[in-house]
């Protein structure tokens, strides 16, 4: 069981070990063999990093928590997107979706089990938002993907002591080559837990994914995306915008009585100003309710002169919506006025449809025993 008084590992930014071993009475030394073992060899246990002498095992077991996330369920989907259901300590479930392209794998993680900001087209948000995911099961949904990823030559022998598999200077094991924080949650209202596991993520003497390969989705909380634009780390930033005005906007994201569109948009224009990042903005097309002409000439109008990458998501229905999914032609059409209009435009295809993958669905079916 995880203690909450102890640290967890994989929520510890390789800066901290250091202090942490001094701490614990452990030479400095070994602080460089313990991030080898947990991030070069994806030690699944203490036990697993043959490299250390038994008694630091020991101490390291006792004093620091290495806990993977318990898979519950995979399932695959015949466009090779796999999403898994995983379980914390406590039993709550997470979500995450690992989906290849062009030779890369792109994982979806989650931030938070359920979620607050309830989008009408959402199932993560359905039955609210239960807790926050600390930095180490954040970091722990990537691990979980590495872990299965393992080459079968490498063992896949979780738990038990395996002397060759850890031992001695090996390739580094194949990890996601991006990162997207798109799964179940609002990552600004987790806000330092999700940075926390993105500096371990994008960390070199941890994951050492490249900033510019996590990219971080907000509902559009205002105040975080004011924050991240001080960061100073080269994250990418997407915003689920989904309609050009705040009468709809309201409708579909209650998120927008707290922040309007104007304030969202006007937040966008300053971190650009700010960062030199180009902001990428969601949206979900939903047949007659956002996908008509005049709702593009509206995006038009409110994206107008902005530097920005739009990115078109055709709904994946859900179930408690009632919205259906654009026929191709309409979703064509609304891509080409933008990108006809200047705008770096994206359909996004839909993949994973026979998985769930939509934000929140595995979770929803597996909590209401829908037949996930
Ligand atoms: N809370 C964050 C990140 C999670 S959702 C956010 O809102 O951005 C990731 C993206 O999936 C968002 O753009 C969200 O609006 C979209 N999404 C959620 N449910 C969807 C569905 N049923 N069909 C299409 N896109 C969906």
């Amino acid at each position: 069981m995880t203690n909450p008084d102890r640290p967890a590992a994989w929520g510890i930014l390789p800066a901290e070990w250091k202090p942490l071993c001094a701490e614990m009475g452990i030479p400095a030394y070994r602080s460089a063999q313990i991030l080898n073992g947990l991030y070069q060899q994806f030690a699944q246990s203490w036990h697993d990093i043959t490299t250390l002498p038994k008694e630091l095992r020991e101490t390291l077991a006792q004093r620091v928590t290495l806990a993977p996330l318990r898979v519950e369920a995979v399932q695959d989907s015949p466009d090779g997107v796999q999403k898994l259901l995983l379980a914390c300590a406590d039993g709550e479930r997470v979500e995450t979706v690992m989906i290849p392209s062009k030779g890369r794998l792109t994982q979806c993680i989650s931030t938070q089990v359920g979620c607050s900001f309830k989008c009408a087209f959402c199932a993560s948000g359905r039955h609210g938002r239960v807790r926050d995911l600390t930095a180490d099961e954040i970091v722990g949904q990537v691990m979980a993907a590495c872990e299965l990823m393992r080459p079968a030559a490498a063992g896949n022998d979780a738990g038990q002591e395996s002397p060759a598999r850890l031992g001695g200077a090996k390739p580094a094991l194949p990890r996601p080559g991006n990162i997207v924080v798109m799964g179940m949650g609002e990552p600004f209202d987790n806000y330092d837990n999700t940075l926390r596991a993105l500096r371990i993520l994008n960390d070199q003497k941890a994951v050492s994914i490249g900033a510019r390969h996590i990219t971080v989705s907000t509902c559009g909380v205002v105040p975080g995306i004011r924050r991240f634009a001080e960061e100073g780390i080269q994250f990418e930033l997407s915003v689920s915008l989904h309609a050009p005005h705040d009468v709809l906007r309201d409708r579909l994201m209650p998120v927008n009585r707290r922040w309007p569109v104007a304030e969202l948009v006007a937040a966008c224009r300053d971190y650009f100003e700010k960062t030199g990042r180009v902001v990428t903005f969601e949206y979900t097309l939903i047949k007659n309710a956002n996908d008509r002409p005049h709702h593009t000439d509206e995006l038009i109008r409110l994206l107008r002169g902005m530097p920005c990458k739009i990115n078109l998501i055709p709904l994946s229905p859900v179930e408690g919506f009632d919205g259906k999914c654009p026929d191709e032609r309409t979703c064509l059409a609304f891509l080409d006025t933008l990108l006809k209009a200047g705008f770096n435009t994206t359909l996004r295809k839909s993949r994973g449809k026979e998985v769930s993958a939509a934000c929140g669905q595995l979770r929803l079916r597996a909590q209401t025993g829908g037949g996930a």
